[in-house]
């Protein structure tokens, strides 16, 4: 049956995502909301990964990533900072613990760290393991060679991430950084027996085909798969895209859900502006949340999202 509506969903390939909800009939994006609803139960029962993360490093990113506000290009007002120290790390660190959530990841801006900020991290990293014992930690710090994803490794990280963000295709339409260093990234960190979360960003002019290109790519590769929203940030190059409304992000996760059954799918940014509160449908189809804030932009308050950790087991 998915196998069945996948190959349906063929003939619409080169739509953009944008446009994909309207040109399908009612009754095939129903098939395919119900039959994810169903994977989705039926893979995860009534589990739901739960992550936050923390931007150690914001702003001065020489990339030119365009949906980014820490990007060269972008002309965003955001709070850029150096690296932050072990004090402020560890208030966030308790902060997710104390709330029961199960992942927590370091991120920083820039397209590789410096050696000198990549031993600050993984001391930071012992130091997580040690006091914040419950916490699986993870680490998004941009593309990175195989010895240094060992150190990583071995200063006790659970997780590396880089999002892969659209198909190999369209990446050089949104950033001028070489997709294949990125993927080897997340090769490497494989390699080295770290787990890996690669996703994407949606609503950013990709088509059909891209998703499933990006799908296929991380298909064997990713333990998990964040998936973002475009939130058109003032003062960046994407600031006039409209967001996605409502029917085509739940049509694109039901997507994902078909072309990666059993894979954690993880919400994360531009949630609030698609979605707004329709939280439990959201949760049906995907099987993680990222939880507070994102990296520029605000998510959720914790409160607002209280009910999830009632009706779903937090793992
Ligand atoms: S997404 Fe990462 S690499 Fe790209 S501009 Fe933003 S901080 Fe830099």
């Amino acid at each position: 049956m998915s196998k069945d509506l996948l190959e349906i969903l063929k003939d619409f390939e080169l739509e953009k995502t944008e446009n994909l909800a309207n040109k399908l009939s009612r009754e095939l994006f129903q098939k395919i909301f119900e039959y994810a609803k169903n994977l989705r139960k039926k893979n995860f029962k009534n589990k739901l990964y739960s992550c936050a993360i923390l931007s150690i490093k914001t702003g001065n990113c020489k990339a030119d990533c365009k949906f980014c506000s820490q990007s060269r290009l972008s002309k965003a007002k955001i709070n850029i900072h150096p690296l932050l120290d072990w004090e402020d790390i560890e208030k966030a660190l308790s902060w997710a613990q104390k709330n029961n959530i199960k992942r927590f990841s370091f991120v920083s801006s820039g397209i590789s760290p410096t050696k000198e900020e990549l031993k600050k991290i993984s001391s930071f990293i012992e130091k997580a393991k040690i006091f914040f014992p419950s916490l699986k930690i993870c680490a998004s710090l941009g593309i990175l060679k195989k010895d240094e994803l060992k150190l990583l490794k071995d200063s006790g990280l659970d997780r590396y991430h880089n999002n892969l963000e659209t198909s190999k295709e369209y990446y050089k339409y949104i950033s001028s950084l070489p997709w294949e260093e990125k993927f080897k990234t997340i090769c490497f960190a494989k390699e080295v027996g770290l787990e890996v979360c690669s996703g994407g960003i949606f609503g950013i002019g990709e088509t059909l085909k891209d998703v499933i290109s990006l799908a296929e790519t991380i298909k064997e590769i990713a333990d998990g798969v964040p998936i973002n929203f475009l939130v058109p940030i003032k003062g960046t190059p994407f600031e006039n895209k409209k967001p996605l409304n409502f029917l085509s992000g739940i049509l694109i996760l039901s997507i994902l859900r078909l072309l990666l059954p059993d894979k954690n799918l993880l919400i994360a940014g531009g949630r609030q502006i698609v979605f707004k509160n329709e939280n439990y449908l959201l949760a049906s189809l995907v099987s993680g949340i990222m939880f507070g804030n994102y990296l520029t932009t605000q998510g959720k308050s914790l409160e607002e999202d209280k009910f999830l950790f009632y009706l779903f087991d937090i793992i």
